[in-house]
């Protein structure tokens, strides 16, 4: 096969860059290893302003269609007293709330629009194992099928295969890793129409308990210093259910809901990011270029700002048959990228790898300074709101459209 842009990887940064990118007229494969979207736990928030990239696609109003849930206010609850720290209703843009929606309904949203256009291949079952060279320079991928092995010839390939990304292994590209004091264990629990509206987080007793509210169950992540899971299942499954209850009693008659350690995900939580992007035909973007820790759940958005900044930049070149820029992709996501990862090591550093020890939590009797402020003077509340629901140099669409099928 042969075409100008091979696209690693189906998550949000490969569907939004191959769907931009298809949508200007360019030839485009998206390489997904799996047989669909469908898989749990992948982190389901769409933010304000990938909102508002939905609104400049003119698709906002077909995407809000779809089943999801609109938060527009987030709270913690430390050692049993409620604390807003997240206003999102004045954050400048189209949508002030943040949605939740499963992320494989995202992505088949995303795929059923950019099948629209002739330029778009969405090769599912397709495995990128190594990449091609012509000289020194990466010329496509080589992927595996079930039907066996393809070649995929390309101008340009693009990482966007994810955290344990096999390209950038592949291709030995240097990682800077800034380590997390935690690891996360996402499970399901149902829920009931009595139960309270969306609280973020449960902490007390040294343990961090998350809370997403979704349309039957709650989506959890049990935060725990990194590393200990293993002590943790040794303590049994018991235990563990009544930690949960502790955290959050009005949970306490569904824990049950956890049959086996089979319920229990475990993420291990890396903060890294690639020292260059691109090699010569090849740029890495997203989870892929910089795994982002889970704070503010800002992954996903940041992985689709890369896709449309990568979009905006390259297009003009490839529709020109120019050799692309691909440091200009760096240079323009690293600020956004290095930000917000400073901001998540900082909030590791003095909020959770704190809360995550019970004798510290319990020193001062009060909470922290930081949600106490937060609690008496709403208009803070904005600042969170505003580095969550838009975060650092928000990209726009600037690729034109091309004619649909
Ligand atoms: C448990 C969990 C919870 C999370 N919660 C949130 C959240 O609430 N909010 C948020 O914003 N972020 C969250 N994140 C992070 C977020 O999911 C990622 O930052 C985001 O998905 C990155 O997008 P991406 O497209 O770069 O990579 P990914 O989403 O990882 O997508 C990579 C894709 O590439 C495919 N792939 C991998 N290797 C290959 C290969 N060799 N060939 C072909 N295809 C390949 C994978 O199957 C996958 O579909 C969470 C992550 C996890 C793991």
């Amino acid at each position: 096969m042969n075409v100008k842009v091979a696209v690693a990887g189906g998550g949000p940064a490969g569907m939004m860059l191959g769907f931009l990118l298809a949508r200007a007229g360019v030839e485009v494969a998206v390489l997904e290893k799996h047989a669909d979207f469908l898989r749990d736990f992948r982190g389901d928030t769409i933010h304000p302003s990938t909102l508002d990239l939905m609104w400049e696609l003119g698709l906002l109003e077909a995407f809000l269609a779809r089943p999801h849930s609109e938060i527009t206010q987030f709270s913690g609850v430390v050692d049993d007293v409620e604390y807003p720290f997240v206003d999102l209703r004045h954050v400048p843009t189209h949508c002030k709330f943040l949605a939740f929606m499963p992320q494989w309904d995202f992505l088949n949203f995303l795929a059923e629009h950019a099948r629209r256009y002739p330029a778009f291949h969405l090769l599912m079952q397709t495995e990128a194992t190594s990449m091609l060279k012509d000289g020194g320079r990466v010329a496509g991928v080589r992927a595996s099928t079930p039907q066996g092995e393809i070649d995929i010839r390309a101008d340009l390939t693009v990482g966007a295969d994810g955290r344990n990304s096999t390209l950038r292994e592949a291709a030995r590209m240097p990682v800077k890793d800034f380590g997390a004091p935690m690891d996360a264990l996402w499970l399901r629990l149902p829920r009931e129409p009595e139960d309270p509206g969306q609280v973020f987080g449960y902490i007390k007793n040294g343990k961090i308990f998350v809370m997403l509210l979704r349309d039957t169950y709650w989506q959890c992540a049990y935060i725990i210093t990194k590393g200990s899971f293993k002590t943790l299942k040794a303590r049994g499954l018991e235990e563990f259910r009544a930690g949960i209850a502790e955290q959050a009693p009005f949970v306490r008659d569904r824990v049950a809901a956890l049959r086996s350690w089979d319920d229990v995900k475990l993420l291990l939580v890396q903060v890294d990011r690639l020292e260059k992007w691109y090699e010569d035909g090849l740029l890495f973007i997203g989870d892929a270029a910089h795994a982002m820790s889970p704070i503010g759940g800002v992954g996903i958005n940041l992985a689709i700002q890369d896709a449309v900044a990568a979009a905006n930049i390259l297009y003009p070149d490839l529709a020109a048959n120019r050799a692309p820029d691909l440091a200009a992709v760096q240079r323009r996501r690293t600020f956004p990228t290095v930000m917000t990862q400073g901001l998540q090591l900082f909030i590791q550093k003095a909020v959770i790898s704190k809360f995550l020890q019970p004798a510290a939590a319990k020193k001062t009797g009060r909470g922290p300074l930081l949600l106490r402020a937060f609690k008496h003077f709403p208009l803070l509340r904005r600042i969170p709101a505003r580095l969550i629901g838009v975060g650092f140099r928000p990209e726009h669409i600037h690729t034109p459209e091309a004619a649909k099928l």
